[in-house]
């Protein structure tokens, strides 16, 4: 290039890279604005202060009736192989190893699940445990031990599972050394999501589900609006990073699964009677926001 032109050339690709790096997406949610007060400062001098708002609260903001304190609640306690932890005190304590009067069958009537030494497992033909109370969006908090001495294999070794609004199903199964399809292992969103690592204790031990579901939305036709989604940490291991559901997950066939079905804004927590004693403690329920 001749080099009169290599200045206006080299200075409009200038212009033009900062144009690009300075196009910001633009996020209509939440409304930000930015503005600038002259205050006086320390030295009594006055000078230009950047100020801001996020949906109409000023940052920072410290007045109760603009910007109330989150509510205090005490946290749980970490449970140990020995004994369950305790919930947080803002929990729908669903059980605590004294009782089976929060649940029922699938039909409303009195659950032929087991209570014994403070745990809860499916009995033969019991079929699922289903929560009296309903819930949406939600933290759950579950926790598991698969039989042992193990049996069985694949599908067929410490299967159970854990079903959001008595529906999406967050698999239960003896995966510690027990190799099955990876979208229905243990951690999965069964049929639509494999776990991103297997992070499961050996059977008999004790092991934990934090879920985090927000709930799907539909329209008036029952057309999908917005879908469900799961966070899920297995042992304390993210094993579902904000998965967003792209359909249902109840098996169908072979290599197919269920899709989305319109239903009500709340359903029941539900566990999985699949003919294998896998025990179960410590279930609680913190309710969230859409
Ligand atoms: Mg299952």
């Amino acid at each position: 290039m001749n080099h009169k032109l290599l200045i206006p050339a080299l200075c409009a690709a200038f212009i033009l890279g900062v144009a690009f790096s300075a196009a910001a997406v633009d996020f209509p949610t939440p409304v930000i604005k930015e503005w600038k007060v002259q205050e006086k400062n320390d030295k009594g001098k006055m000078e230009d202060v950047d100020y801001m708002s996020i949906d109409g609260i000023l940052v920072h903001e410290e007045d109760p009736a603009k910007q109330p304190q989150p509510t205090v609640i005490t946290p749980g306690t970490a449970s140990t192989p020995a004994q369950p932890g305790m919930p947080p005190s803002d929990a729908v304590v669903l059980f605590d190893g004294k009782d089976l009067s929060n649940w029922t069958d699938t039909q409303g009537k009195e659950t032929k699940w087991i209570l014994k030494d403070g745990v809860m497992s499916p009995t033969k033909n019991s079929g699922m445990i289903r929560s009296k109370q309903e819930f949406g969006s939600c933290q759950l908090h579950v926790e598991f031990a698969c039989p042992t001495p193990p049996e069985g294999e694949g599908q067929g070794r410490g299967n159970s599972g854990v079903f959001l609004m008595g529906r999406y199903e967050v698999q239960v199964l003896d995966s510690y050394e027990n190799k099955t399809y990876p979208d229905g292992q243990c951690g999965a969103l069964y049929g639509r999501s494999k776990p991103l690592v297997n992070a499961c204790r050996k059977p008999g031990e004790w092991q934990s589900y934090d879920i985090i579901f927000h709930r799907p939305v539909f329209d008036k036709d029952g057309g999908v609006t917005r879908r469900a989604t799961f966070t899920v940490l297995q042992n304390g291991v993210v094993v579902q990073d904000h998965v967003e559901m792209s359909g249902g997950n109840g098996w169908r066939g072979k290599h197919s699964i269920t899709n989305y079905e319109a239903h009500g804004d709340k359903g029941p927590i539900e566990l999985q009677d699949h003919g294998n004693p896998v025990i179960f403690r410590n279930v609680w329920v913190r309710e969230l926001a859409d």
